[in-house]
C-alpha cells in the first residue's frame, strides 16, 4: 500500500527546527525515484479535471511541480511574501508565535474561465497555511476541487479549516 511506503520512506527528525517539533523530513522519499514516481502519479491521475496544480512554497513546489508536468496542467506557485515579482494578493496566517503572510499573483488563473485547482502541500498540521492558500485561489478566482498533501497529521485537526471552506482533503498517509 502507497501509505506504507510512504511511512518507511520519510523519516522523523526530533526537535527541530525547535524543540517539541517532530519534523518530518520527506527528503528520503524524494530520493527513491520509483516512490517518488508513485506519489505524483497517485494524484495525478486521480485528478484530471483540474485545470491547474498550486504548490505551496516550498516542498509543495517539489510534489506540485512534478505533479503538473505529469497531467500537463499549469503549475500556479503560492509564495512566502515578497517572493512574487508581479502584483499580488496576500493573506495572513498565525503561526504559534506570531503571523506569516503568503501571496499569489492576481492574474494566477488570468486564461482560463471558473478555472479548477488542485493544492499540493507535503504536509498539513493546524491546516492554517493550506487555508490560506485556499483563500488566496478563492481570491482571485478559483475553485479547489481538492487539497493534496503527503501526510496528514489527523491530531493536530487541520482538516476541518478546509472541509469548512468546503475543499476536500487528500492526504496519502495519515
Ligand atoms: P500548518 O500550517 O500548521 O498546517 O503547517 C503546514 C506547513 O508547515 C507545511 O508547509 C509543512 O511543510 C510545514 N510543517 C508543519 N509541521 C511540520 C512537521 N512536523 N514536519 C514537516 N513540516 C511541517
Amino acid at each position: 500500500m502507497l501509505a506504507e511506503k510512504v511511512k518507511k520512506a520519510i523519516r522523523d527528525i526530533p526537535d527541530y527546527p525547535k524543540k517539541g517539533i517532530i519534523f518530518k523530513d520527506i527528503t528520503t522519499l524524494l530520493n527513491n525515484g520509483e516512490l517518488f514516481a508513485e506519489v505524483v502519479d497517485y494524484f495525478a491521475n486521480k485528478y484530471k479535471d483540474v485545470d491547474f496544480v498550486c504548490g505551496i512554497e516550498s516542498r509543495g513546489f517539489i510534489f506540485g511541480g512534478a505533479i503538473a508536468y505529469a497531467m500537463k496542467k499549469g503549475f500556479v506557485p503560492l509564495r512566502k511574501k515578497g517572493k512574487l515579482p508581479y502584483t499580488t494578493v496576500s493573506e495572513k496566517y498565525a503561526l504559534e508565535y506570531g503571523f506569516d503572510e503568503i501571496e499569489i499573483h492576481i492574474d494566477a488563473f488570468k486564461n482560463i474561465k471558473n478555472p479548477k485547482v488542485l493544492l499540493i502541500d507535503d504536509l498539513i498540521a493546524t491546516g492554517g497555511t493550506a487555508e490560506a492558500a485556499v483563500k488566496l485561489i478563492q481570491k482571485v478566482g478559483g475553485e479547489v476541487l481538492a487539497a493534496g498533501f503527503l501526510i496528514e497529521l489527523s491530531f493536530l485537526d487541520g482538516v476541518k479549516k478546509l472541509e469548512n471552506l468546503g475543499v476536500k482533503v487528500d492526504s496519502i498517509l495519515k
